[in-house]
């Protein structure tokens, strides 16, 4: 469907034979990961073995809990992948990873590469900076100034203003967009005074991979006497990420947590219901089923979003619960048609809805700030839909 592009000597092999293509050895050094959101990593998926990837050591644990919480699936083929035609005998393939920190320097070919860590909205994401024989090359990665950890952006925008960038290759999701007050801070005030005005079951809707995000949902729990409520799958990423001690996050099984454990097949939490993978986090002592969490509504905060709406069902929320919906307004138009469902579900359970967000990526000012004072030679905004606005003509706006 042309989704992707055809480059030739970077695709899997059995994928191209199945597509009645050409395969060839891959012609690429080296693939660098800035972060483990799915916009970036999921392609990964298609890559020939031998092109081996680079990431950052918690960039790696966190996909490596996606890995292990999965079916696989074509596009979740990001750390392993099974040959196609699949055949459940053989052994995946593991692609060849190496992981770095900050300030580490790779050597990829020709190429010496330098990664930053930068703020964004899921941990372990770097910018780079690339020397190459015509000069340094700088890449932003995805990044933001208004986070909770601003220095490590600054980092960045330190070293490739010092090094004299020819081209800098920059992201610019938000340029087009008008800037307004946002912190992790006022997400957390407006949440925690939504949650502790009400004894009423609270659902917060939030990606689990954003860990600034899960700590300030985690902190307003224990300060308003609640537990907070993770779901299966998440926890999983609890138990990777907690490995990190610069993350200091808890693991799945900490007190303060409670794991939902939802009905499956018999409706009767019978071990056999689950998934062999999930029975770690299922005989864990701090699970919850939706009867309890309906019993202590006031002593409990779901980690809980759209896609699990199901669990209402079961919970049957009375009246005057809340939905924070704890991610970005509607973009586009897919994402207008699912706020309609999901106006329709919290209508039906009679639930309040509220909105406590702030993105990932930078405001369009700071993002003007950032080019200027990088001053590369070039510039080449990606990672954006409104690639044409140059920066003059933002600067005249
Ligand atoms: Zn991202
Ligand atoms: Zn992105």
């Amino acid at each position: 469907m042309g989704l992707l592009p055809h480059v030739k000597g970077i695709y899997r092999d059995d994928l191209m034979k199945m597509a009645g293509r050409e395969t060839s050895e891959p012609n690429v050094d080296g693939v660098l990961l800035s972060h483990a959101h799915s916009d970036h990593a999921d392609y990964i998926s298609f890559l020939h073995e031998k092109i081996p990837i680079y990431m950052g050591e918690t960039c790696h644990l966190i996909l490596q809990a996606l890995e292990e919480r999965s079916n696989r699936e074509i596009e979740r083929e990001i750390l392993s992948f099974n040959k196609r035609p699949y055949n459940r005998k053989e052994e995946p393939i593991r692609r060849k990873v190496t992981t770095f920190r900050t300030g580490h320097r790779i050597k990829i070919g020709s190429l010496e590469i330098e990664p930053i860590h930068v703020d964004h909205s899921v941990p372990g994401a770097y910018g780079f900076i690339i020397y190459t024989s015509e000069g340094p090359i700088g890449y932003t990665g995805d990044i933001r100034m208004h986070g909770t950890r601003p220095e490590m952006t600054m980092e960045f925008i330190e070293k490739a203003k010092n090094e004299k960038l020819v081209t800098l290759i920059t992201e610019g999701t938000r340029i087009a967009d008008e800037t307004r007050n946002e912190s992790e801070e006022l997400v957390f005030d407006d949440s925690k005074k939504i949650i502790t005005e009400t004894n009423r079951l609270v659902l917060v809707d939030f990606n689990f991979k954003d860990v600034d995000r899960f700590r300030t949902f985690y902190k307003i729990a224990s300060e308003s006497d609640r537990k907070i409520v993770i779901k299966l799958n998440d926890a999983y990423f609890l138990k990777h990420l907690s490995k990190d001690p610069n993350l200091n996050i808890p693991n799945f099984d900490n007190e303060n947590i409670l794991i939902y454990l939802p009905k499956r097949r018999s409706g009767s939490y019978q071990d056999s219901d689950y998934y062999v993978r999930d029975h770690e986090f299922v005989h864990s002592a701090n699970t919850s089923t939706a009867d309890q969490i309906a019993k202590n509504e006031g002593k409990v905060l779901c980690a809980m979003g759209f896609y699990s709406f199901t669990v209402l069902i079961d919970m049957k929320p009375k009246p005057g619960a809340s939905y924070i919906h704890s991610a970005s307004e509607p973009f586009n138009e897919e994402q207008e048609i699912s706020q309609e469902r999901r106006n329709a579900w919290t209508e039906h359970f009679g639930m309040r809805e509220f909105q406590c967000h702030c993105s990932g990526h930078a405001r369009s000012t700071d993002l003007i700030q950032i080019i200027e004072q990088i001053n590369a030679r070039t510039v080449y905004p990606i990672h954006t839909i409104h690639p044409e606005i140059s920066l003059c003509s933002t600067l005249c706006l």
